[in-house]
């Protein structure tokens, strides 16, 4: 709906307004080609003149050219027309009194010589089959007659409830018949409009159920029925027989109108939040309205109408104010609404200015309130639809901003565990590699050696290539320990440790261990007998040459040590190879120490 609704809008605008633009400056603004008669009229207050009296009388005033506007009154009123002969070759055939409320009018066609040639009896307390010509006004066909017999002055008694007007013109046939089918189409249009407008929002109504499309579809209905009531339209179509009502439906439909538009304001504009004068007022005419609307059918027409027209000026004149008020607090929509409503009244002040002759008459003229209206309720519903949008994006970035949100927070979220998580990795490889590493020297505890060991016989194995397994052992370190106190002792732990890791670093694959207190092992793959013992030489050697610089002072430091050296020949063998290692060592101590030696096989195997 949302890219259906505006773009429908949009195409019934486009529609109306090619319409108007394509008929209005051709067609409707030409003047109409009719002629008005000229007017007198004499105020009958008792009622109880007779046509023959009241020509009589001497109170006759002369009436200026335009519609005779006479507001309400009890009298009864007596106008004299007087016209031209139309143009040569023509023929006035009928005489429309346009103005389809006045209750009882009694018309007296005459002739030059002032005898009567017919007589019609018209006006809404009459059902509309009895009118001479089925028009929603009063039209009176002329006679046609012979030279001389022609009527040229109509005598027009009128005595109504509602305001005193008589918007009288002359037409010849073709013209009349134009006149007629323009007014249907215009007609047809502006109730076309404003059923579509009603439909529109109606089903708007159905989807959003909110209550300012209802407000809406009832004003739009109310105006269109009131322009028909008043019109003669409603008379002619819908209640040809309803008499009684026909009066009573302006008032109803003109108090529904003001009082529907009032609420539609209420909501539209908001004001329910704001309270004050601004929602103070229409209600208040709202429920003058109701007053009216029930009075249509307890008062007499008069007031009744008079109560409606009221409250309808009061609520225009509140409306105008209460919606300039909200465009200047910055509510935007005011201005749309008080554009409409400047419409409306544009179209009013036209026919206003029409009917005191102040603007030509013509169909644009004559039906400007209904132009006025029906543009009036376009521009709401476009409105009423740019709302929706508004309050589509209102929820759109409502959804972006909680998405946003969320997205942020998980991000963030995301972030901390990814921190967590390195955190975590750093503290186990720290953990790990502590498990690994010897404390004191910082070389690869026997917990690491001891799975190295697995791997490295297992590849040895695998490759048939020979494994060097040397077990080093510091001389007399008791000694140290006892003579140059326990931290001495560490110092030359730590340096022997040192000296062995660098001797060691070149070796493809050797790892150095700390075994226990003052022993150490390494591991040599890969290597002949004949190197690995040159390696654990030059260890022995790397030891003793230089002393360590211990916190007690230079100390000198030997150690003995065992190699075995051979191509294990499965995992126990690899397991017996650290034993046999272990025995080259404490060869190696009998021996004297300071010195490397190799076990048996190692030494079978270095022999051959
Ligand atoms: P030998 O030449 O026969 O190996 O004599 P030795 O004194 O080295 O042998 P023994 O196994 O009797 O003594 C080992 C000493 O090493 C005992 C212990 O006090 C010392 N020791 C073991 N671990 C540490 C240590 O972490 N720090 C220090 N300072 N001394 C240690
Ligand atoms: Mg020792
Ligand atoms: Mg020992």
């Amino acid at each position: 709906m949302g890219v259906g609704a505006p773009a429908l809008l949009w195409l019934m605008v486009t529609l109306l307004l090619g319409l108007l633009v394509l008929l209005l400056p051709g067609r409707l603004a030409a003047a109409m080609p009719s002629g008005e008669p000229s007017m007198r009229v004499l105020e009958d207050a008792g009622q109880r003149l007779d046509a023959r009296q009241a020509l009589a009388s001497s109170g006759w005033t002369a009436l200026p050219a335009g519609t005779p506007s006479l507001g309400y009154s009890d009298s009864a009123w007596w106008f004299d027309l007087r016209w031209e002969p139309a143009p040569a070759g023509e023929r006035w055939s009928q005489l429309e009194l346009a103005y389809p409320v006045l209750d009882a009018i009694e018309v007296t066609l005459l002739d030059r010589t002032g005898t009567a040639r017919a007589r019609w009896s018209l006006g809404d307390k009459l059902p509309f089959d009895a009118r001479p010509v089925a028009h929603r006004h009063f039209v009176v066909p002329l006679p046609e007659a012979a030279p001389g017999e022609e009527v040229v002055r109509a005598l027009v008694r009128v005595h109504t409830t509602s305001a005193v007007q008589l918007p009288a013109r002359l037409w010849t046939a073709p013209a009349f018949l134009a006149s007629v089918q323009a007014d249907h189409l215009l007609q047809g249009i502006y109730l076309g409009v404003m059923l579509g407008m009603l439909a529109y929002n109606f089903f708007l109504w159905r989807v959003m159920r909110e209550r300012v499309y209802l407000w809406y579809v009832l004003w739009v209905a109310a105006i269109a029925s009131f322009q028909a009531s008043i019109g003669g339209l409603a008379f002619q179509y819908l209640w040809p027989e309803a008499t009684w009502w026909n009066d009573r439906a302006i008032v109803v439909f003109l108090a529904m109108a003001v009082a529907s538009a009032s609420f539609f304001m209420i909501d539209f504009l908001e004001l329910g939040r704001l309270g004050g004068w601004m929602l103070r007022l229409p209600r208040a005419t709202a429920w003058g309205c109701m007053g009216a609307l029930l009075g249509a059918f307890a008062l007499p027409y008069a007031q009744a109408i008079h109560l409606a027209i009221v409250c309808a000026v009061v609520a225009m004149c509140g409306a105008l104010w209460v919606s300039a008020m909200r465009w200047r607090q910055g509510f935007a929509p005011a201005r749309i609404f008080l554009l409409a409503w400047c419409l409306v009244l544009v179209g009013g002040l036209v026919l206003a200015a029409s009917k005191f002759g102040l603007l030509p008459r013509n169909m644009l003229t004559e039906h400007a309130t209904q132009v006025g209206t029906a543009l009036e309720v376009i521009l709401l519903s476009l409105s009423l639809a740019g709302r929706l949008q508004h309050e589509r994006r209102l929820r759109e970035r409502a959804q972006a901003e909680a998405m946003a949100t969320q997205r942020r927070a998980n991000e963030r979220l995301e972030q901390r565990v990814a921190e967590r998580t390195r955190d975590l990795e750093q503290l186990n490889r720290r953990l790990e590699q502590a498990s690994r590493t010897d404390a004191l020297t910082g070389v690869a505890n026997r917990r690491h050696f001891d799975e190295r060991h697995a791997g490295a016989v297992q590849r040895a194995l695998a490759r048939g290539r020979p494994l060097g397994v040397l077990l080093l052992d510091l001389d007399h370190f008791k000694r140290i320990n006892d003579t140059l106190g326990h931290p001495a002792g560490d110092d030359c732990l730590r340096e022997v440790a040192r000296r062995a890791a660098l001797l060691l670093a070149d070796e493809d694959g050797a790892l150095l261990a700390r075994y226990g207190g003052e022993e150490f092992i390494a591991l040599l793959p890969d290597l002949p007998v004949p190197e690995a013992l040159a390696r654990a030489e030059r260890l022995r050697e790397a030891i003793a040459q230089q002393p360590v610089d211990s916190v007690a002072g230079p100390v000198s430091v030997t150690a003995s040590l065992g190699l075995c050296c051979r191509v294990p020949q499965d995992v126990a063998d690899g397991i017996a190879m650290l034993r046999e290692a272990d025995e080259a060592l404490y060869q190696a101590k009998r021996s004297g120490r300071n010195r490397v030696t190799i076990d048996l096989t190692t030494a079978a195997a270095s022999a051959s």
